[in-house]
């Protein structure tokens, strides 16, 4: 299972393919990507092999210089293309590896309100927490600052705004994930391995950590939302 991200300059789409094949590695069962077209939430999602998902993607492009992208590996919900991450609602879509532990009572909370889920992950309750957020008035990062202290388990996050060509906001706790620092793009990784097309410079967020990434850099903050550094490191890892 694994996580890439773009936000850039140029068109993602076939790229977050790419990447997530060097992931395949770790093992999946399904996937998908999301990007914003024209500001909009889109999604291509398939059960099974990266090849189906490629294939979906040539008789349906997706357009767009920001996007997400998945392999996953179910524990909560069987594999099919309904339960294929990127999880969306009109507002936000978010990849996660992990476990959200607590997403029966998160989804119960969200009832009271009528956001109701439509697949049978622990997933959904962050999109819909988020999106409940961004209705109430949140910007992006503090609806995802808010949604992140509600959490429990071990997860990476990545989330992508209608409506935010330059916005992704990415999250670790558990499960590891690195951002890659490009000339005019940014991109984010579950490894330098996934990233290793785009960048060898890289930075691994710690546990924790959450990062609010455009194109022309990161701002990371520790769990108590303090902005921190973290170093930069050169990957070995060849494309
Ligand atoms: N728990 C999530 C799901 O079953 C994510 C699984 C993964 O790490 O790929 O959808």
């Amino acid at each position: 299972c694994g996580i890439v991200g773009i936000v850039g300059t140029e068109p993602v789409a076939s790229r977050l393919v790419d990447a997530l094949k060097r992931l395949e590695y770790r093992g999946y069962d399904s996937a998908g990507v999301a990007t914003l077209e024209a500001g909009a939430i889109s999604r291509r999602r398939s059960e099974g092999k990266l090849g189906n998902l490629a294939q979906k993607l040539a008789f349906e492009p997706l357009g767009g210089q920001i996007g997400i992208g998945h392999t996953r590996w179910a524990t909560h919900g069987a594999p099919t293309e309904t339960n294929a991450h990127p999880h969306a609602t009109d507002r936000v879509a978010v990849v996660h590896n992990g476990i959200i532990e607590n997403f029966r009572e998160l989804l119960a909370d969200l009832a009271k309100d009528g956001y109701l889920p439509k697949t049978q992950t622990d997933t959904e309750s962050v999109a819909l927490w988020v999106s409940r957020e961004l209705a109430n008035g949140a910007d992006p990062e503090l609806a995802v600052a808010r949604t992140l202290k509600q959490l429990r388990g071990a997860f990476a996050l990545a989330f992508l705004f209608k409506g935010e060509e330059g916005l992704l906001i990415a999250a670790r706790s558990g499960a590891p994930l690195a951002i890659g620092y490009g000339a005019t793009e940014m991109y984010l990784g579950s490894d330098a391995m996934a990233l290793a097309p785009f960048t060898s410079r890289l930075t691994y967020l710690e546990d924790g950590d959450w990062a609010v990434i455009t194109p022309r850099g990161v701002t990371i903050r520790d769990g108590k939302d303090a902005i921190v550094q973290r170093e930069q490191q050169i990957s070995q890892a060849s494309a």
